[in-house]
């Protein structure tokens, strides 16, 4: 079999080295060809010396020559700055992309790896909340598939395998409920970023915590679903399950409903979407009905937290709403990390974002850059 060419985008943050332990424990599958890291260069030139890649970049210009200097007799390219993150995804030795960095910065990198003609494996949830209708037109137009990483989005995949000829009629999204579940607004005024952080079942990149406690992470991901999977906006449900052991269900027309399950673990979801459709064995610690005698449900509260109604709004309305409020939220996520403004502030800038930024019904990509430009602007202020 010959190995699959892979390039990890964001290989030093939380997918990006859980991604490096499912490569590590496949040598004969897999040929790791780019890492790439944007300020973290210790640890990008630590796993550069171990996997021996082809090539890695650093985002940070400024770290250029530390890494450089410290790759100095190893057989690797360097390169540094967002343009070579373009360049490196068209390798020929290339076959798919992790996307597992953070936010907007993913939206470039992804287009010119499906214009090289290139798989994606989908981390970067926000590249498809800002412009899923171009990015899913072009990898239809490249043949680039695109294989989901998020658990839930992997969960639905996996329930769709042998089942891509019946149509959906609808999804459930799971989502834990965060560290602030059952919460109303009084208590959450004062919530600080440490809270904020604590996830109850999953360890993950900063920016991706706090969405999960303020649901936006659910938001988010209720319109990444619309666009891998082609549905409206009334087909995709949300439905809290604090215990995180059903990763998503699909309803199929004969109301047959799957669900995958698991322990929450995202080496699972990131090593199908780079075998699929093969399932490699492991040796994940496995699941204990004893373990778990309930497993729950409760709706979702989307008048506390406003961030999943605004979602669903930005779906709705289509265009650059969805860019908008991905934009703000980036930004107001920041502000809260730095203390500079309350966890209740997130919602409400994204709110006013997301009415106040110009609309654009048929964007361009340049419609969606100068939209996140305005965006952050407005929220900023
Ligand atoms: P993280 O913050 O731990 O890591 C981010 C990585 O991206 C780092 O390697 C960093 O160097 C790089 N990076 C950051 N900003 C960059 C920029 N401007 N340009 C280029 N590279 C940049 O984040 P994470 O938790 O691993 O999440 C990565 C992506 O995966 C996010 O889109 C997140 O929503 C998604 N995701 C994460 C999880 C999870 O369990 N962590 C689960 C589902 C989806
Ligand atoms: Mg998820």
């Amino acid at each position: 079999m010959q190995k699959k060419g892979v390039a990890i985008l964001g290989s030093t943050g939380s997918i990006g080295t859980q991604a490096l332990e499912v490569i590590r424990a496949y040598p004969d599958r897999f040929d790791l060809q780019v890492i790439t890291a944007q300020s973290n260069a210790r640890l990008l030139i630590e796993q550069a010396k171990q996997f021996q890649p082809n090539a890695v970049v650093i985002g940070d210009e400024e770290k250029y020559q530390e890494v450089k200097d410290a790759l100095f007799s190893e057989d690797i390219h360097v390169y540094a700055g967002a343009q070579a993150l373009c360049q490196v995804v068209e390798f020929h030795e290339v076959h798919v992309i992790l996307t597992a960095l953070v936010g907007y910065a993913g939206l470039k990198p992804t287009l010119a790896a499906i214009e090289a003609g290139k798989d994606i494996a989908l981390a970067n949830k926000e590249t498809l909340v800002v412009a899923g209708e171009l990015v899913t037109e072009r990898a239809r137009a490249k043949g680039s598939n695109i294989y989901p990483v998020d658990s839930e989005h992997s969960a639905i995949f996996q329930c769709l395998t042998g089942e891509f000829h019946n149509p959906i009629e609808k999804i459930y999204l799971t989502a834990s409920g965060g560290p602030f579940r059952g919460w109303k607004a009084n208590a959450l005024k004062n919530v600080t970023p440490m809270q904020a952080l604590k996830h109850p079942n999953w360890s993950m990149g900063a920016k991706i915590t706090i969405d999960s406690a303020s649901m936006m992470n659910k938001g988010l991901e209720v319109i990444e679903a619309k666009w891998l999977f082609g549905l409206k906006a009334e087909q995709i449900d949300v439905i809290v399950h604090p215990q995180s052991i059903v990763h998503s269900l699909v309803q199929f027309q004969d109301g047959s409903i799957k669900a995958q399950m698991g322990l929450p673990d995202m080496k699972l979801p990131i090593q199908f979407a780079l075998t699929y459709p093969d399932r490699l064995k492991t040796d994940f610690p496995r699941f204990n009905f004893l373990d778990y005698p309930q497993l729950t449900f409760e709706p979702a509260d989307k008048e506390t937290f406003r961030n999943l109604q605004l979602a669903y709004d930005a779906l709705e309305a289509g265009g650059t709403k969805a860019c908008a409020l991905n934009a703000a939220n980036e930004v107001s996520v920041q502000l809260f990390l730095e203390e500079k403004i309350g966890f209740l502030d997130i919602a409400r800038i994204n709110e006013k974002v997301f009415l106040e930024t110009p609309f654009i019904t048929n964007p361009t990509y340049e419609d969606y850059v100068e939209t996140d430009r305005i965006a952050r602007e407005l929220a900023g202020l």
